[in-house]
């Protein structure tokens, strides 16, 4: 991608309404644009980064079986109804058609992929069913001051899973928290899972995934000797006392839950009639899980971690690109050949051709954040200057070395 010809061009000034990082630096980068509060455009180099995010998601949620599907965002006021969310949720947005008929936007989809689900669950063979979407959801937030770590419009990874034991959703349950804390590892973030109540649905335990951030809106209780960790909402212990697992003191932080798994049991099976045939020719409601993680959410918070004075240091993962070429004057050329020699080997990189001053493009590469920075100067011949975003030094190499061990990262 050549930076002279994209529609959204990073900034020298930041947004004047911005109150977090994250939203700072994401439009003064120019990835993302916002229309209203909660409520962004992503642009095409903020598309990528989410679009990477959104891949290690799959990967994991292929692996562990999830089936993926794209579920309708526009409801009918029915399937509210059955489940009472209608009346009790109070962040559903409603809206009348012309004709008078109310719909619902989708904030969530157990109202959805229950029924979807009755049209292929008849008996045990069938089970265990897992389906996920990767989709954006709505949500009527009363604030929405962080970014793009609280919209009323965001993009949501959810899955659902129908099982015919207790055991076998355990099971799977675990699995899915095994393959959370990979994909927020491979998305360069440490998360803690806590034990939290069960929300909305039932009693029953759920864990959030917590990623610590002052420009998170939870409030929790972790250790640092153990993974203990739990919400203060609910904690029967406080900051300072012994941790309950490993006897090491307490810490209190803010965070931001970027995912969480529920135990949703019989619910939503019952309120939709959802049966199945047992081995022995009995019928029952199968046990039922909702697994989400905040995509875009998960983007604004990799942002919060991973920044300095200058802007963005993306983990590779899920950076734009693998490098920006710098093109310094009387080097355009040059600089140039190089472009299409590392896109021909198929390393993602970005072009900085505009006609800006060297000093501009150096800190439009720094905003980007994108995790290697090569310098062609006509001072430097055929030399092309490496430098990594998260290094203060720098080396001089070939287009072949730079070629080889970019493939290689
Ligand atoms: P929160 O407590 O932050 O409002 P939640 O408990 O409402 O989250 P869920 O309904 O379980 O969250 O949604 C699944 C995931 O979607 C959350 O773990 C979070 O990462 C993300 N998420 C929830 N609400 C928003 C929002 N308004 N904007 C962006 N991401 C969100
Ligand atoms: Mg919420």
């Amino acid at each position: 991608m050549q930076l002279s010809k994209l529609a959204f061009q990073v900034s020298k000034n930041p947004p004047a309404n911005a109150d977090t990082i994250n939203h700072q630096l994401l439009v003064q980068a120019g990835y993302v644009r916002q229309l209203m509060a909660g409520v962004y455009t992503y642009t095409p180099l903020g598309l990528r980064v989410l679009r990477n995010i959104e891949k290690i998601i799959r990967e994991e949620m292929n692996a562990v079986g999830g089936q993926e599907v794209l579920m309708p965002a526009l409801h009918p006021k029915a399937n509210w109804l059955a489940t009472d969310g209608w009346n009790k949720i109070d962040v559903l947005f409603k809206l009348k058609s012309r004709t008078g008929k109310d719909y619902a936007l989708g904030q969530s989809h157990e109202e959805i992929v229950t029924p979807l689900a009755k049209e292929v669950i008849n008996s045990y063979k069938d089970l265990p069913l897992a389906l996920y979407q990767i989709q954006w959801k709505y949500r009527d937030e009363l604030r929405s001051k962080s970014g793009i770590l609280r919209g009323r419009e965001f993009l949501m990874k959810d899955m659902y899973s129908f099982h015919e034991t207790q055991a076998d959703f355990d099971r799977f349950y675990a699995e899915v928290k095994q393959a959370y804390l990979r994909i927020f590892q491979r998305l360069g973030l440490t998360a803690k899972a806590t034990e939290a109540s069960g929300g909305n649905f039932t009693e029953k335990v759920s864990y959030e995934f917590m990623v610590l951030t002052d420009a998170g809106e939870d409030d929790i209780f972790y250790c640092d000797a153990c993974d203990y960790c739990v919400n203060q909402e609910i904690a029967k212990v406080k900051a300072g006392d012994a941790c309950p697992k490993c006897g090491a003191t307490l810490q209190a932080a803010r965070a931001s839950e970027v995912g969480n798994v529920f135990d949703l049991g019989q619910k939503f099976a019952k309120d939709f009639d959802v049966t199945f045939t047992k081995a022995d020719g009995s019928r029952d409601y199968p046990i039922m899980g909702s697994y989400g993680i905040g995509v875009s959410r998960c983007m604004g918070v990799i942002v919060e971690k991973y920044h300095d004075e200058q802007g963005i240091i993306w983990p590779t993962s899920i950076a734009p690109a693998q490098a920006i070429i710098l093109a310094l004057n009387g080097a355009e050329a040059y600089a140039q050949e190089v472009y299409q020699a590392l896109t021909k080997q198929g390393v993602s990189v970005l072009l900085d051709d505009r006609s800006e001053s060297a000093g501009s493009k150096f800190a439009a590469a720094d905003l980007l954040g994108v995790p290697v920075r090569l310098v062609v100067s006509a001072r430097n011949g055929k030399q092309i200057e490496w430098k990594e975003r998260t290094s203060t030094t720098n080396k001089l190499a070939s287009l072949e070395e730079v070629c080889q061990w970019l493939k290689s990262s």
